[in-house]
């Protein structure tokens, strides 16, 4: 049994050695997605030329790439890949040789081999571009996503077969959420564990990312005469409404947790100065870290709303457009980043302990369905998400060194998990959890 150990221990050494080295060995290439992306913004489900450059960059790389899977900007690489499912003509370095376990997973691993999925992210934000540092996203996961295969292919030089990788990429994050519409189709079946990883002004890899409900309230007048500006009489201010509706949740906030949010946008006001405002539709969303605190949330705003709209003499419609839910930290999986980062030298908070709350993301809704970790690194500035100043620090040269050194993090992460059965078990019996939940 000793030996065992210490032969897995020796074998993890030369595959994170093997993974580190790639990722090391393509950071000029890297470097030049990064720099490509950066200066060609584009917005969620309009990143054309990212999904383009992303795969172009694994298909040179010899991943079979489903591109424009499930969406017309998201795409699939997975490793070992099915090629005879994939529209191009690429050769799968495995393709001739049957895939069996070596002498050391055969004897650890219980029901078919690791899985792990990596995620790409790469859509823009409107007028301040790469804000939110997708495109340092991005790279990560090819970065992780190659020193993998790299671990995969050096494991497959010693009879032993590692497991099977995925690369995601997943459109429309700040919106509609690609990755809940990848996982829908069914291309995130038979992922044992999810890993990405999010630039930010700090290290955690517990972050606070919270639920998020998006809802279009549709104000509108009632009454026939309710265009006429100067008449008076007739049916009410749909504008009124919606303007009485954001103050009166604007008070509600001291009765809110100190962990809730509400922000809201008007994306119509009314049409003509003569003409009474009789439809008007605000676009909001309300935060929580917990999904049990948003229904509450909820109830709260949509009274506020009612009753604001009652008071002017108007409706509102109410139509729920989408939920991202709060990201759930997998502890087992946190356990082995932290181990890693710790021997990389990365200063971590502990696990528990209160955070600020760091926005939403699409992440969540995978971490309820595939245990995940979405770790935040530093990339080397003390400014927040979605400003320009963050938007400028997501190209400087120090951003995508620590990035590198996160997809470092993140491969070894999966390697490490793909070769401790126990780790694997516990995620498998984490996913039967939260499938039952
Ligand atoms: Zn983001």
């Amino acid at each position: 049994m000793a030996s065992l150990v210490s032969d897995i221990e020796a074998l993890k050494s030369r595959l994170y050695r093997a993974a580190c080295e790639k990722i090391a060995s393509e950071s000029v290439a890297l470097t030049r997605v990064s720099r490509a992306l950066w200066e060609n913004p584009e917005l969620g489900l309009q990143e054309k030329q990212a999904e383009q450059l992303l795969s172009s960059f694994l298909l040179s790389r010899d991943f079979p790439v489903r591109r424009h899977h499930v969406m017309p900007t998201a795409f699939l690489a997975t490793y070992p890949g099915d090629v005879s499912a994939v529209d191009h003509d690429v050769k799968n370095p495995h393709d001739d040789v049957p895939i069996s376990r070596g002498d050391i997973i055969s004897a650890t691993s219980s029901s078919g081999l690791p899985h792990v999925a990596v995620f790409c992210e790469y859509d823009a934000l409107p007028e301040i571009g790469h804000a939110c540092g997708h495109n340092l996203i991005a790279v990560v996961g090819l970065a992780a996503g190659l020193g993998i295969a790299a671990a995969i292919d050096a494991a497959w030089s010693e009879n032993i077969t590692l497991g099977k990788l995925s690369i995601v990429g997943s459109p429309d994050e700040e919106n509609s959420g690609g990755k809940i519409k990848i996982m829908e189709a069914g291309a995130l079946a038979g992922v044992d564990f999810a890993l990405m990883a999010h630039p930010s002004k700090f290290d955690d890899a517990t972050p606070n990312f919270s639920g998020c409900a998006t809802v279009l309230a549709i104000f509108k007048g009632t009454g026939g005469s309710s265009m006429n500006a100067w008449y008076g009489g007739g049916g009410g201010n749909a504008l009124d409404a919606a303007c009485l509706a954001y103050q009166s949740v604007a008070c509600l906030r001291q009765q809110f947790r100190p962990d809730w949010r509400f922000h809201a946008t008007f994306k119509s006001g009314g049409v003509h100065l003569e003409l009474v405002p009789e439809h008007v539709v605000m676009e909001m969303y309300y935060r929580a870290n917990y999904l049990e605190d948003m229904k509450g949330m909820e109830n709260k705003i949509f009274d506020a709303f009612r009753g604001a709209a009652a008071a002017c003499e108007c409706s509102v419609e109410l139509l729920p457009v989408g939920l991202y839910y709060p990201v759930i930290s997998n502890g087992a999986l946190v356990d082995v980043y932290r181990k890693h980062a710790s021997a990389m030298g990365v200063n971590l908070p502990p696990v528990r302990g209160e955070r600020d709350p760091l926005g939403c993301t699409d992440m969540g809704n995978v971490s309820l369905v595939i245990p995940s970790i979405h770790p935040v690194f530093d990339i080397g500035t003390d400014t927040v998400l979605h400003t320009r100043d963050f938007a400028a620090a997501a190209s400087s040269s120090e951003a995508l060194e620590r990035s590198l050194r996160q997809a470092k993090l993140l491969a070894m992460t999966a390697i490490d998990v793909m070769l401790t059965p126990s780790v694997i078990s516990a995620l498998r019996e984490d996913a039967r959890r939260l499938r039952q939940t």
